[in-house]
């Protein structure tokens, strides 16, 4: 079943080298699909929150949700229509099987991200550094983008940010925003001045398609393909990251879920190399982009939790929410409680202030026609170059040395001035190259470094609009 997908992969590409509509004819994979019987149905809810709670407990497939007209989408079988029915629920079927097919052909396969993205680096090969970052379950290499002044060389000054697309496999919109951020970047660097700045001081990574082996069921075998290729079954990825993992409702311990988190928390090698690659770069931000429902989701995923630092990770996902005309709040404020999600993992284990954005309406669905990409990356310029001009905004970053040697392993223990008195605010984990990078509110802040091979140390300093650089030699 694996083997003979990647021979029609491979067979498929080759044809997609001389022209992509022989693809979509020859090999209209949808053929050979064995679709369940299954359908997309709205529910219309009279109390929204209400009801997203009780539909949460029943662990559908929930494709989307409209906040404002308080609906949400379900792609179900006879057996889950049925049950909703009798439960209550308002519900309407919008899409049957019949409908349903592949995705418009110019959205990307796993080889053809690579090929972009080998090509973007032999057209810049000064501004870009290529990186697998790792192997999917089955096997295929998991590609990444450094885009940088000298690329190729790690240089701790500059602060890493990564925008990451697809961990869930039929959300084709994902990858195209992260490869319009790489156009965007490198097409106009030394020509627009913002872009050129922020690719000259920081090293901004994206990772177009995360979930590889999903991807690849979604052109072959089923287009409505959420999980990873973990056996017949599947492991949602972005259930099965190891902080809080299955620890509040907000995933399931069945396989055949949508939102199965898997056998252990961290099961996976896609979740694996996610840890391993953000443990690596240390981002200051992160973005994952999915489809669909038009919210920014920040951290945290159990119901009642916020981050905090909600004063500065809320703040800047509801600019970035006003700024994009979409809904910003928790997962569980705009959608349902979510354990095992990447950015609640980020942010709990390296202080990374991360947001999922769900790109699109329900009125484009997970797999739009293709004319609907440019104005979905063009809106979406706005959120990640809020981003990048933020690095530049208030916060503190540094380094830590000891004898003139770099510390690798410290905390930053951060408190702010409230009055007279200092109160602890957060404490963040330094990284290895010894330095840290903290994105705070204007304010007067004292920093203490500990670490297990340093003394103590203590410094205070006002933050304005601008980075304060405080540097630690011990
Ligand atoms: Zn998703």
């Amino acid at each position: 079943m694996i083997r003979s997908q990647n021979v029609l992969i491979k067979v498929a590409c080759l044809f997609s080298l001389f022209s992509l509509s022989a693809y979509a004819h020859q090999y209209s994979p949808f053929a050979q699909f064995q679709m369940p019987s299954t359908m997309i149905a709205k529910i219309q809810f009279t109390n929204y929150k209400l009801g997203m709670w009780k539909l949460n407990k029943l662990h559908l497939d929930v494709a989307g949700v409209d906040i404002k007209n308080k609906s949400a989408d379900v792609v179900i079988n006879q057996a889950e229509l049925s049950k909703l029915e009798n439960l209550g629920f308002n519900v309407s079927v919008t899409m049957s099987t019949s409908l349903m097919r592949a995705p418009d052909s110019q959205y990307k396969n796993p080889d053809k991200i690579e090929h972009i993205l080998q090509d973007f680096h032999s057209r810049y090969p000064d501004l870009t550094q290529l990186k697998v970052v790792g192997k999917s379950l089955q096997g295929r290499s998991i590609w990444a983008i450094k885009i940088s002044e000298q690329a190729i060389a790690h240089n701790p000054a500059k602060p890493a940010v990564l925008f990451n697309g697809m961990h869930h496999a039929r959300e084709v919109m994902g990858p195209e925003v992260a490869l319009d951020i790489i156009e965007t970047l490198l097409t106009n660097y030394g020509k627009d001045s913002k872009i050129t700045h922020w690719v000259n001081s920081s090293e901004i990574w994206v990772l177009p398609m995360f979930n590889v082996d999903g991807n690849n069921i979604v052109w072959t075998n089923d287009n409505m393909w959420r999980k990873n290729a973990r056996e017949n079954y599947g492991v949602d990825i972005n259930r099965n990251y190891p902080y809080a993992w299955g620890s509040c409702n907000g995933s399931s311990g069945n396989k055949s879920a949508q939102d199965y988190r898997g056998a252990s928390a961290g099961s996976e090698p896609e979740t694996q190399v996610m840890m391993n690659f953000v443990k690596e770069i240390r981002p200051v931000f992160d973005i994952s982009y999915h489809s669909y429902s038009e919210l920014v989701i920040y951290p945290m995923g159990c119901s009642g939790v916020h981050t905090q630092n909600a004063d500065v990770v809320e703040k800047i996902g509801k600019e970035m929410g006003s700024q994009l005309g979409y809904t910003a709040g928790t997962a569980w404020e705009t959608l349902y409680s979510v354990d095992g999600g990447d950015i609640d993992w980020m942010y709990a284990e390296y202080q990374v202030i991360p947001y999922v954005i769900e790109v699109n309406s329900r009125n484009e669905g997970f797999q739009p026609n293709f004319s609907k990409r440019k104005p979905t990356v063009e809106l979406n310029r706005k959120a990640w170059q809020l981003i990048l001009e933020r690095l530049d905004g208030s916060g503190i970053h540094g380094s830590v040395s000891s004898n003139n040697k770099v510390v690798s392993d410290f905390n930053v223990k951060v408190q702010k001035k409230n009055g007279e008195s200092y109160s602890d605010y957060m404490s963040y984990r330094g990284n290895a190259d010894g330095t840290y990078n903290l994105i705070l509110n204007p304010g007067d802040y004292r920093l203490t470094i500990t670490g297990p091979t340093i003394e103590t140390s203590v410094q205070e300093t006002s933050v304005n609009q601008s980075r304060a650089q405080v540097n630690f030699e011990l």
